[in-house]
């Protein structure tokens, strides 16, 4: 193996205890990173937006709530955790003016640095801590004493030090319990847009789609169809996820394995993996990112419609209406809590 994994004993929480950290932004991931680092006993405080609902929830577990500029003013680990789109405006705004030499400037995705939103002074480290789940998870199970593991990479080190404050900041977050992976900001961000577009979110739900479709054009009850195409989703990716697309093979029947060897690649057909190579290019030189920037600078007319017709689609109405009745579905339809990918 190639890759080099960082655990709690390659990580030495002092190169942290001497900083003082700001946590910009409380949603998902923001407030998982500062109870964590808080409960292992780093020093913490919060840079909201005034009027932001996401003060009461911070000031209720006991956290110190700034403006963002004066959480920045104050601090000289500055970790940004407002979504990707506004992260360029807030740093113009409300943090450039504020960093000094030495200080620290934080990511836990690469998006802004990448693609050149965002370039920060000389004199400032630019690193990345990007735990591999959702902020919730990145909570429970540091809770639990255990870990998610994390990307961490190092983008500027003009301390000399960053990666060692990366890895203090990973560990303060639990994640060296479980493993932190290095990476760099292209690697990172590139392969993180790649596998939500083409194969975790956008490739997947476009295949569950038409298998719906397909289903319930030719007749069949739109109930069934969405057991077979959404439901069972979720235990064949267990079973990858445990052992490998092998071990989920093995798991299911010898009819379901062979159909799956005949039918996969006419499904899925080999101009499909070109297409991929196409979103791919569109990543790499800037396309999708400029795309996406530019529409939500527009006040996200296309993202808005795109959402509204996912929101429409049949597959949504059934799911609804049979969610309801699963006597062991513990998860509302309530999606507040924010994202995942
Ligand atoms: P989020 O949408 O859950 O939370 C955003 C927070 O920023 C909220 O507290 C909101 O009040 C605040 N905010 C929004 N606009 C603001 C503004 N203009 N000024 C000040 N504060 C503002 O965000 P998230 O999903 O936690 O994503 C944060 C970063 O973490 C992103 O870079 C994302 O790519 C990355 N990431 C997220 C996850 C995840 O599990 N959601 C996983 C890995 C990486
Ligand atoms: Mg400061
Ligand atoms: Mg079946
Ligand atoms: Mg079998
Ligand atoms: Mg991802
Ligand atoms: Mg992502």
């Amino acid at each position: 193996m190639a890759a080099k994994i960082f655990y709690n004993d390659d990580a030495d929480l002092a190169n942290i205890s001497e900083r003082s950290v700001a946590i910009i932004g409380y949603g998902s991931q923001g407030h998982a990173h500062a109870l964590n680092l808080r409960d292992s006993g780093v020093d913490v405080r919060i840079g909201l937006a005034e009027g932001s609902k996401s003060r009461a929830k911070a000031e209720a577990e006991g956290l110190r709530v700034l403006s963002v500029a004066d959480a920045v003013e104050e601090a000289d680990l500055i970790m940004i955790l407002v979504p990707d789109q506004v992260q360029a405006e807030v740093y113009k705004n409300e943090i450039a003016p504020h960093l000094n030499e030495g200080d620290a400037l934080f990511f836990a995705h690469g998006f802004n640095i990448r693609f050149g939103f965002i370039e920060a002074p000389a004199g400032v480290d630019v690193a990345m801590v990007a735990p591999k789940g959702p902020g919730h998870t990145v909570r429970r199970e540091f809770e639990a004493g255990r870990g998610v593991p994390a990307i961490v990479a190092v983008e500027k080190n003009e301390s000399g030090k960053a990666l060692e404050l990366a890895l203090a900041y990973a560990k303060g977050l639990g994640a060296t319990r479980a493993g932190a992976i290095e990476t760099t900001f292209t690697e990172e961000t590139e392969t993180d847009l790649f596998g939500e577009q083409a194969v975790l979110c956008g490739g997947t739900s476009q295949l569950v789609q038409y298998g719906f479709e397909v289903l319930t054009e030719a007749g069949y009850q739109p109930e069934i169809a969405y057991f077979e195409v959404l439901h069972e989703l979720k235990l064949i990716v267990d079973l990858m996820i445990e052992g490998g697309i092998a071990k989920q093979r093995w798991s299911i029947s010898d009819t379901a394995e062979y159909g799956d060897y005949v039918s996969g690649p006419r499904v899925i057909s080999p101009e499909v993996k070109e297409n991929m190579k196409a979103v791919l290019s569109d990543i790499q030189d800037g396309t999708f990112a400029k795309r996406f920037m530019e529409d939500q600078a527009a006040g996200a007319p296309e993202f808005k419609e795109l959402r509204s017709k996912g929101e429409s689609h049949p597959i949504e109405t059934t799911g609804r209406e049979l969610r309801k009745l699963f006597s062991w579905n513990k998860v509302s339809d309530d999606y507040t809590e924010g994202s995942v990918a």
